[in-house]
C-alpha cells in the first residue's frame, strides 16, 4: 500500500509536503504575486484575450517538478486559486 511522503523540518519534527494541484483560473486575478513568491520557479503568468479583446493574465503552473509542497503560493494569493495534494510515495 502507498504511503504519504513525509519529510522532516530542521528540527526534526514531521512535515508532509503539500505539492501544488491546481490553480483555479475562473478566480485568478493574474496579478502575478505567487509567480514572484515561488523560489522554485514553479509558476508563470499566461496571456489571454478576454470577451472585450484586452489582453489579461492567468497563472499556470509551468514546473510542478520543481514543487517543495511548501503551499506558499496559495497563501499568497487573496483568490484562495490553489489547491494542493500530498504526494503517494
Ligand atoms: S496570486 Fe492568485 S490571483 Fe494572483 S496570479 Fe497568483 S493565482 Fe492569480
Ligand atoms: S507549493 Fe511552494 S514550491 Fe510549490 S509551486 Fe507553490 S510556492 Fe512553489
Amino acid at each position: 500500500m502507498s504511503e504519504v511522503v513525509v519529510c522532516q523540518t530542521f528540527g526534526g519534527l514531521p512535515w508532509t509536503p503539500q505539492y501544488v494541484e491546481e490553480i483555479n483560473k475562473e478566480v485568478c486575478l493574474g496579478c502575478g504575486r505567487c509567480v514572484k513568491l515561488c523560489v522554485q520557479e514553479c509558476l508563470g503568468l499566461e496571456s489571454f484575450e478576454d470577451d472585450e479583446g484586452t489582453e489579461r493574465y492567468v497563472a499556470k503552473i509551468v514546473n510542478k517538478d520543481q514543487c517543495v509542497g511548501c503551499r506558499s503560493c496559495g497563501k499568497i494569493c487573496v483568490r484562495h486559486a490553489y489547491s494542493f495534494k500530498a504526494k503517494l510515495a
